[in-house]
């Protein structure tokens, strides 16, 4: 889960991070009370979980309330990459001398967070590590050790920094690590963290993703989950508990079991074909599920054909086979589908399926070619 700018500087200002002084607000009006409140030379940011807001015209400087009133009635109607904009953050206009990307995440590889930071900030960091990959500086860090201050000390040598900034750098990077660890995060990233003209240190930007499955334990950021932001696929699948992710490809799976599904997909990579998404129904799904996953994979208009995979243990095929013929009947145009049935009650799902004009695959290499086919082909077999 995504936070906004305004949340995750607020979490890292609870961990002792300096941020500008600032507000969110709702309206134009309010924007300009705060504008007021803060003199007046404020940047007005939109609240949009995406990068790259600047470039798209959702961050201004502005010099007096009645402009940033302007610039808020102005972005507050618009989209940034598709995502409507409902909030404004007023934050008092910092005199940016320079700015660093520092940011804490998962290396998968190590196993352990990496802190990451670089004197290139205030870009891109994809950018940066592409075309100037030697300014970008990490170090490991033990999880059960704990941050070290010659770490941040060795960060701080790394990009260049002048020794008068090392301590304040130091707590900062502290701050940010206790962040992440405190809220279960998968990344908390400030960027860019600037030198000001008065020689401090500030957090004007900040992100943070919070692990989805740690959010059980971490109600008060649960709460903070802004559902207007989401991709409506991807809300309308947490509704349903179906694990769900958009790809770009033309074969859409619907598969019981996350192996399950990756193998699919590989498979269907195997014989040269890309799917169009990765779906975990999970085990046990009733006719509902089946129906709210189907009804996701043929809502996405890149779908030419789906191939479902199901092995039957405790999810029961001829279940699988209703909750399909139930979505079939509220969706226009199907596209073509190959269905693996293995399992629990397979014969009664076949059966089930078989007037439905579905092409009964015999493994999953078969099913894999199958569809592939079809995909090409754009018709039913
Ligand atoms: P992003 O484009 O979504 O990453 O949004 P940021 O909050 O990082 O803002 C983009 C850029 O706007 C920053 O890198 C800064 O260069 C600039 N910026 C943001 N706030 C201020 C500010 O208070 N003063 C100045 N001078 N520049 C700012
Ligand atoms: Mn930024």
């Amino acid at each position: 889960m995504k936070l906004h700018e305004y949340r995750s500087k607020q979490l890292f200002s609870q961990h002792g991070i300096p941020i500008p002084r600032g507000r969110v607000a709702m309206t134009a009006q309010e924007a300009k009370v705060v504008a007021q409140e803060l003199g007046g030379r404020v940047v007005v940011k939109a609240q949009v979980l995406v990068g790259g807001r600047g470039k798209a015209g959702g961050i201004r400087l502005v010099d007096s309330p009645e402009e940033a009133e302007e610039m808020a009635t102005r972005v507050l109607g618009m989209h940034v990459r598709g995502l409507p904009v409902n909030r404004v953050l007023i934050d008092e206009a910092a005199d940016v001398q320079s700015e660093i990307y520092l940011s804490v995440t998962n290396d998968r590889g190590r196993r352990c967070p990496v802190i990451i930071a670089s004197a290139e900030g205030g870009v891109d960091i994809e950018e940066v590590a592409k075309t100037m990959p030697e300014k970008i500086v990490r170090v490991h860090v033990d999880p059960l050790l704990g941050m070290r201050q010659y770490q941040a000390r060795q960060l701080a040598a790394s990009i260049g920094l002048s020794r008068e900034y090392w301590q304040e750098f130091g707590n900062i990077v502290r701050g940010l690590y206790d962040t992440y660890v405190n809220t279960d995060a998968t990344l908390a990233e400030i960027n860019p963290l600037v030198i000001s003209g008065d020689q401090r240190l500030l957090a004007l930007d900040g992100k943070m993703i919070i692990d989805d499955n740690a959010l059980y334990r971490r109600p008060e950021l649960a709460e903070m989950r802004d559902l207007d932001e989401e991709e409506p696929a991807e809300r309308e699948a947490r509704r349903f508990s179906l694990s769900y992710v958009k790809l770009d490809g033309s074969i859409g799976c619907m598969v019981n079991g996350a192996g399950l599904a990756m193998a699919t997909m590989d498979v269907i990579k195997l014989y040269g074909g890309e799917p169009a998404n990765f779906l975990d129904i999970g085990g046990g799904a009733g006719a509902d599920k089946v129906a709210a996953a189907f009804n996701l994979i043929l809502k996405d208009e890149g779908v030419r054909a789906v191939l479902i995979n199901i092995f039957g243990g405790i999810t029961r095929c001829d279940e699988v086979a209703r909750g399909i013929l139930t979505a079939m009947q509220e969706v226009e145009g199907n596209p073509p589908m190959v269905v693996r049935l293995v399992g629990t009650n397979e014969e009664e799902g076949r059966h089930l399926l078989r007037n439905a004009d579905m092409v009964v695959a015999t493994s999953l290499g078969d099913a894999a070619q199958k569809a592939i086919q079809l995909s090409a082909e754009g018709l039913p077999a």
